[in-house]
């Protein structure tokens, strides 16, 4: 048995609708459909999800949401007329859409959520409809009745352990299920959304809970590329992965597939392939636990900036018993998570993503640190990106550091800051902000076109 998910742009239009439909009948095993909210049709199109979330603020604000809602409808509507299914569907949602606006406000957080979660729990039904509409057996499943419990986090909800007992029974249903992504119930009931993106870790709860053989994640690129198209162009794809080497390219932007998404499939060993709606006949990109090495070290390079360093010397620190601990006790009181920290004899270097300071609270961060643990240097950069070079076959290889910082060297890059982890899978540059597309180009030619040529 196979799980599927569809992604907002393979569900954008009536024609793309058609092309999920010939892909769920073309292989009997896909039994459990996963799909996202209407997505983009074209570059400047707005997601329904974005148009549902403009949409419950202004109605928090007591500002009609007319427009809105015309929006919203109107595009289920297009996706209707296009498959000529009846009106019927359409009144339904439009309903439910006024139902959730009508809703209760006491909760403005629940109430958002409610509503972000409309945009696929509507196009759920309308892939039922449609699948019906064909001759096909297909039910819309709610979330609550498959026993989908999540945690009380709003925009953040983690999955209960207790759900995928009950989502293995999904097994003994007739037909194929047509199940929302992106949202989940509190014990007590109330609709609670994942993080964006977020119809991917349905799909993974789902193949972990039916114990599926295969998670298909189908989207609108053929792979998984080695580096981003946009710095890179036609980079070379990625046949396969590890969890491992996905986890750190999709911490690093690899936006093609959610980072939490890997966590149930991964327990549960699942392989993930990542497909294309629009050229289904391409192989895509499988995550998996073990692959055999028959690229280079390097598998992929990704690179993200908005990170800031607060770099922190004190003759004799490595003598002093819980230095660290108080340096991360103070970024705690302020609420701050850090992503890696670096450190030498003397000092220690922590990295955090540089939206959680401001003006006000690097101030008082920095003059802590500097009474409190007296240290005798603390200063902040800013702009920082980093950049993630990746790959399972780095562990045991020698002088990939050294063909890699050649590179950077090559290009005149200064590098800030250099942190390989003890698993060897990644090694994390840390350049200024300005040089990180043409860093990741640089590496990139050092182990991908090299290789090719
Ligand atoms: N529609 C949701 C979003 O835009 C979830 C998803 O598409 O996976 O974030």
């Amino acid at each position: 048995m196979k799980v599927a998910k569809f992604g907002g742009s393979s569900l954008a239009s009536g024609k793309q609708l058609e092309k999920v439909y010939q892909i769920v009948l073309s292989d009997p095993e896909r039994k459990v459909i996963v799909v996202s909210a209407p997505g983009k049709r074209h570059g400047d199109d707005i997601k329904v999800t974005d148009l549902l979330i403009t949409m419950g603020e202004k109605s928090l604000k007591g500002e009609s949401v007319q427009q809105e809602l015309e929006a919203v409808v109107e595009r289920y509507a297009q996706i209707a007329k296009e498959l000529t299914l009846n009106e019927e569907i359409i009144d339904k949602i439009r309903k439910n859409l006024i139902d959730l606006i009508n809703g209760d406000k006491s909760e403005p957080t629940l109430y958002i959520e409610a509503l972000k979660a409309a945009g696929e729990d509507n196009n759920a039904k309308l892939v039922a409809a449609f699948f019906n509409a064909r001759g096909k057996e297909a039910h819309y499943v709610n979330p609550k009745e498959a026993g989908l419990f999540v945690t009380n986090e709003p925009g953040n909800a983690q999955v209960l352990p207790e759900s995928y007992e009950n989502l293995y029974r999904l097994r003994d249903r007739s037909g194929i299920l047509i199940v929302p992504g992106f949202f989940g119930y509190s014990k007590d009931g109330s609709v609670l959304t994942f993080s964006r993106s977020g119809s991917d870790i349905t799909g993974s709860i789902l193949a972990n809970g039916v114990k599926a053989d295969l998670y298909e994640n189908f989207t609108d690129v053929d792979a998984v590329y080695s580096v981003n198209p946009s710095i890179v162009k036609q980079p070379k794809e990625i046949s396969e992965l590890t969890y491992r080497e996905m986890r750190e390219l999709s911490y690093a932007g690899f936006s093609v597939f959610h980072d939490e998404a890997l966590i149930p499939a991964f327990r549960a060993g699942i392989p993930v392939n990542v497909k294309n709606t629009n050229n289904p006949s391409a192989p895509g990109t499988r995550i998996v636990n073990n692959r055999e090495n028959k690229n280079g070290p390097v598998i992929g390079i990704a690179s993200d900036d908005g990170f800031c360093s607060i770099y922190i010397s004190k003759y004799m620190m490595n003598r002093e018993i819980g230095f660290g601990r108080k340096l991360l006790q103070i970024l705690e009181d302020y609420g701050m998570s850090y992503e890696h920290i670096p450190s030498g004899i003397d000092d220690m270097t922590v990295i955090l993503r540089e939206h959680q300071l401001n003006e006000e609270t690097e101030a008082e961060v920095l003059q802590r640190i500097k009474d409190e643990l007296h240290a005798d240097e603390v200063t902040i950069e800013r702009h920082l990106a980093l950049i993630m070079v990746v790959g399972e076959g780095m562990r045991h290889n020698v002088g990939t550091t050294s063909r890699a910082s050649k590179a950077l060297a090559q290009e005149g890059i200064n590098i800030d800051m250099i942190n390989q982890g003890s698993s060897e899978v990644s090694m994390m540059f840390g350049v200024k902000a300005h040089d990180e597309k043409r860093a990741v180009q640089a590496l990139y030619n050092e182990f991908f076109a090299k290789v090719l040529a």
